[in-house]
């Protein structure tokens, strides 16, 4: 299965819950970023940009747990920054799980085989590592040679312990569809649990010549993801399809929110205007209706995984939802 039962059912019943208590604007997965410390400065990383006055801060342990509480959010994805250098990662992870939270512990993969014995082996927790491409790529990318070796490693590793394990891998302008059709074939095949996809968003300050238009981003996932090839992905079909431009979505900003040491950022994940000391201001203060595709010029290019995934999950029908089901299952 690409996503475990228990998430399927939980997820299903607090989207029953939100819809019988008529909310419409609700949480789906908390980005939540102890720290924006990296051990990495990968090209095309808009958070070391944005944060770097603040690149020392961390949120304390009950800082992220408060978070989480407030937030309510089924899903956590602890990103950064890299979690692994957050000092209470290890506590930070078991306490979620003990509040029954899904975890997606998103990495680097430097640090994982040596944290590897710390992490509960739990359907309740799926690690995320970054693979940008093949090795040259991979480590041009992220700057340093050897990386994608260490990341192999890492997931043969993770799984052999038993652990989920899904990747995570950024399009941008110069990827070769044909290298991340190997990448992905080869991901298959050492038995990854699913693999993400998305496009770059372009972030302002980081090189905007690495970053795909809504034009060229068509074009490259029709190619990528209508080859035949049997690729596990656990980015869902109707998101998929959205990228091949064939059906629409508006985003869903509030869906994935994200907190981190300045507070609670809006409006989403990828822009950032102010943050909020609150969830609850998070939510009643920023104006949605302002942002998205034909609102903001800075949306016009933005077809990320974290606005527009949580819209797929928000609309599906009975149809669609059986059509999830049954992919979830194979
Ligand atoms: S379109 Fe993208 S950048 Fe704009 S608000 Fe939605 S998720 Fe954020």
């Amino acid at each position: 299965m690409r996503f475990p039962l228990s998430l399927s059912i939980d997820l299903t019943r607090y989207l029953i819950r939100k819809r019988l208590a008529g909310e419409e604007k609700f949480p789906l997965v908390l980005m939540l970023e102890p720290t924006h410390q990296c051990n990495l400065a990968c090209k095309g990383c808009g958070r070391i940009q944005e944060y770097r006055d603040t690149l020392d801060k961390c949120m304390t342990l009950e800082e992220c747990l408060a978070a989480v509480e407030e937030c309510g959010a089924p899903v956590v994805t602890v990103t950064g920054g890299e979690p692994l250098i957050y000092p209470p990662v290890f506590e930070l992870v078991e306490e979620l799980i003990h509040r029954r939270k899904h975890v997606y512990l998103c990495t680097n993969a430097v640090l994982l085989e040596k944290a590897l014995p710390r992490l509960p082996v739990s359907s309740h927790l799926t690690l995320s590592i970054h693979l940008d491409g093949l090795a040259s790529t991979h480590d041009f990318i992220l700057g340093r040679p050897g990386l994608f070796h260490t990341a192999i490693r890492a997931i043969k590793a993770a799984k052999a312990r038993g652990l989920r394990v899904c990747t995570n891998t950024t399009i941008y302008k110069q990827t070769d569809v044909l290298e991340i059709e190997i990448l992905f074939a080869y991901l298959t095949e050492i038995g990854v649990d699913g693999i993400l996809v998305s496009p770059a968003y372009s972030f302002s300050g980081v090189a905007p010549e690495l970053f795909l238009s809504r034009e060229e981003i068509r074009e490259k996932f029709t190619r990528l993801t209508l080859n035949g090839l049997p690729v596990r992905y656990s980015s869902t079909p109707m998101y998929l399809s959205f990228l091949r431009g064939e059906r629409h979505y508006e985003c869903s900003p509030w869906a994935n929110p994200t907190v981190n040491p300045r507070g609670w950022r809006s409006p989403c994940y990828q822009l950032l205007d102010t943050h909020y000391p609150t969830f609850a201001e998070l939510m009643s203060k920023t104006d949605w209706e302002r942002y998205g595709t034909g609102r903001d010029p800075r949306c016009a290019q933005c077809m990320m995984h974290s606005g527009f995934e949580p819209s797929v999950v928000r609309q599906l029908g009975l149809k669609e939802a059986w059509q999830m089901l049954w992919w979830n299952l194979t």
